[in-house]
C-alpha cells in the first residue's frame, strides 16, 4: 500500500470529518443533527447497541445500511436517497494504518456526492457494519479522508468500502453490497533481511547463492504480500544491500551491534529476521553444500517475549507449516511437515544435531543464554519487549535450494508462505 500524495484539502477534510465525529457523538450542533437526519431509523438501530455505540467513535453517525431504515423519515436537503438516488463505489479509496490503534482512508471526491457512506467488515466476521457516514459538503475538495479510531491497539484487521450517495434519474435504488472491500490492520512488523549484500555466498558455479542477497528478496517481497493482500504494514531494517542503524553499519550490525537490529522493532508488534540455515561442515557425511533434501526444513526461533506469548507462538507455528508446505511443493524439502507447539514448554532448545538432521521435523525452537535470548538480534526484540522470530526458512547448503533460488520461484513463495502464516496466526483475511 503506497501512501497517496493529496491536496492540502484533504487535510482539511480529514479534519472537518474528526470534527464532525465528536459533534455527532454530543447531538448538540446544527452538523448533529443533519447527521440525525441522514442516519434515519439506522441511528436508532446504531444507539440500540449499546456496545459498538461505547467502543467504535463512529458508529453513532448512522448509516441507514437498509432501504426500509429510510421510511417515514424527515426529508433534508442533500439527502440523495430521499430523492431518488442511489449509491456509487468511490474512486481510488486507499487504505492505510495511521498509528496502533487508527487506520485511515481516503478517496477520491465525486463530483455530485451529497454523502460518503463508509463501512467495514471485522476479519472471521461476514457482517457488515457502518463506520461513518460524511456529508459531500463537509468535505469539499478533491479528495476526502475520514480516520477510523480502533477500540484498541490489539492488532486487528477489518475490511472497508466506502459509498458516494448521489442523485438518480432511475428512481431509488441503492448499488450492489457484494463489494468485497479493501483490507486494512493496526498490525506493525518490522522486517530484518538477514545479514547484508554479499554475506555467506555459496560456492555454485552453477546457481550461485548469496544469504544476504537472498533474505532481502524474501522480505522486499514479504512487505509487499502483506500489505496487498491483508493489508498489514511493514517497517524494514534494511531495504538495499547494505544496513545503517544507530550510527553502525553492514559488519558492526552483523556482529558486535546486531542486537539494533531487533531495537528497531521499538513501537512494532512483532519482529521478524529473515534468513536460510546452514549445516556444519559435512554433515550427513554428505559434502558441506551438497546437502540432501531431507535436511530442509523451517526451524523459527522465537525470543523470550515471543516464548510466553501464546498469539505469537501461533504465528511462529503458522509460519514454519506455511513454509514447509511451500518448500515441499518446489521439490527442495522431502516432505512438508512442521511440528507446531501448544506452548512454552514444547519450545525445542537448539542444537546442532537437530539443525542437521534428515530424519526430524522443523518446529518452533528457542536458544537461550545468561538468562535471556543467545541471538543477538532476537536479544534486541526482546529489549524493547516484542516478540521476534528467527526464521530460517531452509538450508541453502542444499543444491535444489540455491537452484529453486536462482530460477526466481522460491523468493516469492517463501514470502507468499511468511505472509499466510503471519495472517493465520492474528486470524486475518486475504483480500479476495
Ligand atoms: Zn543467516
Amino acid at each position: 500500500m503506497k501512501k497517496m500524495p493529496l491536496p492540502a484539502l484533504v487535510a482539511a477534510a480529514l479534519v472537518a470529518a474528526v470534527v464532525l465525529g465528536v459533534a455527532a457523538g454530543f447531538g448538540a450542533t446544527g452538523v448533529a443533527r443533519t447527521f440525525e437526519q441522514l442516519a434515519g431509523a439506522a441511528g436508532e438501530k446504531s444507539a440500540s447497541n449499546e456496545k459498538d455505540a461505547r467502543t467504535h467513535a463512529a458508529s453513532d453517525q448512522g448509516s441507514g445500511t437498509a432501504p426500509e431504515a429510510h421510511d417515514g423519515r424527515e426529508k433534508s436537503e442533500g439527502d440523495a436517497m430521499a430523492s431518488g438516488g442511489e449509491l456509487v463505489n468511490v474512486e481510488n479509496l486507499q487504505v492505510e494504518r495511521a498509528s496502533a490503534s487508527s487506520i485511515e482512508l481516503t478517496w477520491d471526491a465525486a463530483g455530485n456526492a451529497t454523502a460518503y457512506e463508509v463501512e467495514r467488515r471485522a476479519a472471521g466476521s461476514d457482517t457488515w457494519e457502518a463506520a461513518a457516514r460524511i456529508d459531500a459538503a463537509d468535505a469539499a475538495g478533491t479528495g476526502v479522508a475520514w480516520t477510523d479510531e480502533l477500540d484498541s491497539a490489539e492488532p486487528q484487521q477489518y475490511f472497508y468500502r466506502v459509498r458516494a450517495a448521489v442523485p438518480s434519474a432511475q428512481g431509488e435504488k441503492r448499488a450492489s453490497s457484494d463489494d468485497a472491500g479493501i483490507p486494512a490492520s493496526n498490525l506493525l512488523v518490522c522486517l530484518d533481511p538477514g545479514h547484508y549484500a554479499g554475506c555467506n555466498e555459496v560456492p555454485d558455479a552453477e546457481s550461485p547463492y548469496c544469504e544476504g542477497d537472498f533474505t532481502l528478496e524474501v522480505a522486499l517481497a514479504l512487505r509487499d504480500e502483506l500489505a496487498e493482500t491483508y493489508g498489514v504494514t511493514c517497517v524494514m531494517t534494511r531495504e538495499t544491500g547494505s544496513i545503517t542503524l544507530g550510527g553502525m553499519s553492514d559488519e558492526a550490525l552483523d556482529n558486535t551491534a546486531i542486537q539494533l537490529r531487533g531495537e528497531a522493532a521499538a513501537d512494532c508488534d512483532l519482529f521478524i529476521s529473515l534468513h536460510t540455515n546452514a549445516n556444519l561442515d559435512n554433515a550427513n557425511g554428505a559434502p558441506t553444500f551438497e546437502q540432501p533434501t531431507s535436511i530442509t526444513k523451517p526451524i523459527v526461533l522465537a525470543n523470550t517475549v515471543a516464548a510466553s506469548d501464546e498469539r505469537a507462538l501461533a504465528v511462529a507455528n503458522a509460519i514454519g507449516e506455511e513454509v514447509a508446505d511451500a518448500s515441499a511443493r518446489l521439490g527442495i524439502a522431502r516432505k512438508g511437515a512442521f511440528d507446531p507447539v501448544r506452548g512454552p514448554q514444547e519450545l525445542r532448545t537448539w542444537s546442532d544435531a537437530f539443525n542437521d538432521s534428515t530424519t526430524e521435523n522443523g518446529t518452533v525452537s528457542i536458544r537461550r543464554w545468561n538468562g535471556g535470548d543467545y541471538y543477538g538480534v532476537l536479544r534486541g526484540a526482546a529489549n524493547v519487549s516484542v516478540p521476534g522470530f528467527i526464521v530460517e526458512h531452509g538450508h541453502h547448503t542444499v543444491p535444489e535450494m540455491r537452484q529453486a533460488a536462482a530460477e526466481g520461484t522460491l523468493a516469492p513463495a517463501w514470502a507468499e508462505a511468511d505472509a499466510r502464516g503471519i495472517a493465520r496466526g492474528y486470524g486475518f483475511e486475504a483480500a479476495q
